[in-house]
């Protein structure tokens, strides 16, 4: 008889996305007139720049040529990308991380959802509340996540509520967690860490002996001089965080498939006789047997990104998306809704009117804008009065979608 891993059994169906495309499927049907605009889904609009697709072509010639062809390639990565990752994303920041310690992978989901892998199954995870799904589901399949209670969480990981009275920035536990999950610039909320703030949790994780997980998938849309880029500004950091990054929001390579995972040489982890090891050694031996690298033409790509002209082409495109999530910010002040996000991230965060649920506001923003976006509370119970727009549709349908927010009676 086969057997299945019991956790899975545990999971919620993914009711958030496919709830929202039943119910605009539903609207559509009946309302065959309306023009919907997307703000739910973070899926970029804007195509991968020329450096990269120019990259990409002289990348599949070279495939096509017996002389030139790559097969398997390195299961970390090849060389010629790690080290612009390891110039351009941290030396120039000056930080110091060798290209051995940079792990390329297909995203940042596989690494943020494998990375339980190389730890133990004991260990108590902390997230923050709303968060990005894959945290938590992975961790339920790892059987570390105990039950579900009524309220939608797990018995056995610490919520950290982020909500307007916090100014969304998470307490620290007074429960010691093993591993915590961080992402900023957040995603749903759109919200950062200040350097001091960012500071006080790489103080604890060392006090506790706790590891950071800490995504930096929105990282390119830092505007701020006091939002650190990488979590290895902060001193210390080198020795509890792992940081997780990824080519997709960044330089629109959601359908391409591209990241990266920096574990430092100095984290260290026990196993069960207490002996030390080092998880730069642990998650390079789980890359060596489960992956086996991204293609060479989705790193040549993402190699160009860091070529003069491809830096200017993904710093236009990013600007596009701030552009648009300025417009947002700035509407949804104009029709008297309170929002946080959008000035460090592609997310906006807004707070539902009158106290409507994040549903209610869902139905009502559909119903009558024909706006789709994501309710909060899909993201975590404090996600609950919330509501996620993105910055990523065009500018146009930006403009519109602010325009129909505005003449909307509330
Ligand atoms: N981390 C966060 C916080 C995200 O929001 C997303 C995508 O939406 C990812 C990771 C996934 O990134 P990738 O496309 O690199 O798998």
């Amino acid at each position: 008889m086969i057997r299945v891993n019991d956790n899975f059994s545990k999971l919620q169906e993914s009711y958030l996305f496919s709830e929202i495309a039943r119910k605009v499927k539903a609207f559509e049907a009946e309302h065959p007139e309306a023009s919907i605009i997307r703000m739910g889904i973070g899926d970029v609009t804007l195509p991968i720049c020329e450096a990269s697709v120019k990259a990409m072509h002289k990348a599949v010639d070279e495939m096509g040529n017996r002389a030139t062809f790559h097969g398997y390639g390195p299961e970390q990565g090849y060389a010629f990308l790690a080290e612009c990752i390891s110039k351009y994303d941290y030396a120039e920041r000056g930080i110091a991380i060798a290209t051995d310690e940079i792990f390329i992978s297909d995203g940042a989901k596989s690494d943020t959802g494998n990375i339980g892998d190389i730890l133990s199954t004991d260990n108590l995870v902390a997230v923050t509340d709303p968060v990005y799904p894959v945290y938590v589901d992975s961790n339920v399949m790892a059987g570390r996540a105990g039950t579900l209670t009524e309220r939608g969480t797990w018995s056995n990981i610490m919520y950290m509520p982020c909500n307007a009275e916090n100014g969304f920035i998470p307490a620290l536990p007074a429960a010691i967690p093993d591993m915590i999950y961080l992402c900023y610039p957040n995603n749903p909320t759109g919200t950062t860490l200040t350097r001091s703030q960012l500071k006080a949790w790489v103080d604890y994780a060392l006090e506790n002996k706790a590891l950071l997980l800490f995504d930096s998938a929105y990282e390119a849309f830092i505007t701020e001089d006091d939002v650190p880029h990488s979590i290895y500004e902060i001193e210390g950091a080198r020795r509890c965080a792992i940081e997780f990054r990824s080519f997709s929001k960044t330089a629109g390579f959601t359908g391409l498939r591209c990241g990266y995972t920096v574990v430092p040489k100095e984290l260290i982890g026990y196993d069960s006789e207490g002996r030390p090891m080092m998880l730069n050694k642990l998650w390079n031996r789980r890359q060596c047997t489960k992956f086996n690298g991204a293609s060479y033409v989705t790193q040549r790509a993402a190699e160009a990104i860091y070529t003069p002209e491809g830096r200017t082409q993904v710093r236009e495109a990013i600007a596009y998306y701030l552009r648009n999530a300025l417009i947002l910010r700035s509407g949804l002040a104009a029709a008297g809704l309170e929002a946080v996000g959008g000035v460090n991230a592609p997310y906006v965060w807004v707070k539902t009117p009158r106290g409507m649920t994040s549903w209610e506001f869902f139905a009502k923003l559909l119903g009558e804008c024909h706006i789709v976006g994501t309710p909060g509370v899909g993201f975590g119970p404090s996600g609950e009065g919330y509501f996620r727009l993105t910055a990523f549709n065009t500018y146009e349908l930006t403009l519109e979608a602010v325009e129909r927010i505005k003449n909307f009676r509330l």
